[in-house]
């Protein structure tokens, strides 16, 4: 099967979402193709205790606020699914799923998608394929002599299975953060931070790191100091389970091991601990395979951008990911800008 049409969004998450949005506005033709079977992106993958770090009126895409959720400031995981859900079924977002993108390749004026149940001809392509799906694990020497489990943040779903274990939880931000706070009450946890822990100030949420990501990019744009943007402000949100664990003495953390022995982990000094189960809060890469055929990578493994748009492709723009795609793209509220930015473009680009 070949089809054909104006734009092809690459990713029904959020950043998908509200890049079809904004193509709908400008009246473009589109498809979305997202590799789920159901709405609601990677936060249909979460673990079960993740709430937002900011309120649902500052979690929202364009055009529609996040309604608040019963009984929580912080709304969880399953209401950004249902948000989500509602948002592409009140927009009448032509989303495809599910179909995985393979390859996208350059064809004459058009570009080529290849898919696991057809082929797509566009003029232009967005790629909203997030970072959940590449979880990143560091090189530790002995990694393979470890005896226990080893899981990565993307396997981790409650304490129960840990219930009474040794685990270390390894990685000093948002996530290591809050599953090790998860896991603080009932197991006998080591917290494993490359530094100390950096804690934002207790009254500081989602909203102000959206306003420090966006100074930091105006600040860049008009050639002034860079501020720091969110990373001056520390690493880990203080919500309210990280706090109280943390109030309470139980999220106390040590400097990274050096190696995995088989039976758990050695610092230089040869101290030793033990664990059952070791999970590598070690943080995301985007997941960007599906571009390998237009070799856009640059000698240091990045695909150039400027704003969204691919440097060298622009009939490519990229969303979500990460503050080089936009400040704060990788956000719920952050990502409405950027993609009203790359639809624009592509609307110029293309009519
Ligand atoms: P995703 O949600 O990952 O959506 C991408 C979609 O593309 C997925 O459906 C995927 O299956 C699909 N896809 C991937 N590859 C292909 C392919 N080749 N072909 C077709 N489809 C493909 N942000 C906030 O605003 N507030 C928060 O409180 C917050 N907390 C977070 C907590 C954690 C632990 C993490 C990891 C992130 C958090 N974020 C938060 C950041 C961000 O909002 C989420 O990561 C969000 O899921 C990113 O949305 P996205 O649309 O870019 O990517």
């Amino acid at each position: 099967m070949t089809d054909r049409t104006q734009v092809v969004v690459i990713g029904g998450g959020q950043a998908g979402l509200a890049a079809g949005y904004h193509l709908r506005r400008l009246g473009l033709d589109f498809v979305v193709l997202d590799a789920q079977t159901e709405p609601g992106g990677a936060w249909q993958q979460t673990w079960d205790s993740l709430h937002l770090f900011s309120p649902a009126a500052y979690s929202s895409l364009p055009g529609r606020f996040m309604p608040p959720q019963a009984g929580e400031e912080y709304p969880d995981a399953a209401h950004v699914v249902g948000y989500l859900r509602d948002y592409e079924k009140r927009y009448e977002l032509p989303v495809h799923r599910p179909v995985r993108v393979r390859g996208v390749h350059r064809d004459g004026e058009l570009l080529r998608v290849r898919t696991d149940s057809g082929t797509w001809h566009a003029g232009a392509v967005i790629s909203a394929t997030g970072t959940w799906w590449r979880p990143f694990l560091p090189a530790v020497p002995g990694r393979a002599d470890f005896r226990g489990r080893q899981l990565h943040t993307v396997e981790y779903r409650s304490p129960r299975e840990f219930a009474g274990r040794r685990v270390i939880v390894v990685g000093g931000g948002n996530s290591g953060a809050q599953i090790a706070a998860d896991l603080a009450h009932d197991t006998e946890l080591t917290w494993v931070t490359q530094r100390a822990p950096r804690y934002l100030a207790d009254d500081i949420d989602g909203r102000a790191l959206f306003d420090a990501a966006t100074a930091r990019r105006r600040a860049l744009d008009e050639g002034r100091t860079d501020t720091g943007g969110v990373a001056s402000l520390g690493d880990i949100v203080a919500v309210p389970p990280v706090r109280a664990a943390r109030d309470r003495g139980l999220l106390s953390a040590s400097p990274m091991f050096t190696c995995l022995v088989p039976g758990g982990v050695e610092w230089a000094d040869g101290t030793r601990a033990e664990a059952d189960a070791i999970i590598w809060c070690t943080g995301f890469r985007p997941a960007l395979s599906h571009l390998a055929p237009l070799q856009l990578r640059g000698r240091r493994g990045h695909i150039a951008t400027e704003g969204t748009r691919a440097v060298d492709e622009p009939r490519l723009h990229l969303l979500g990911y990460g503050d080089w795609t936009g400040p704060a793209s990788a956000t719920l509220i952050g990502v409405g800008r950027p993609a009203r930015e790359a639809a624009r473009q592509l609307a110029e680009l293309i009519t």
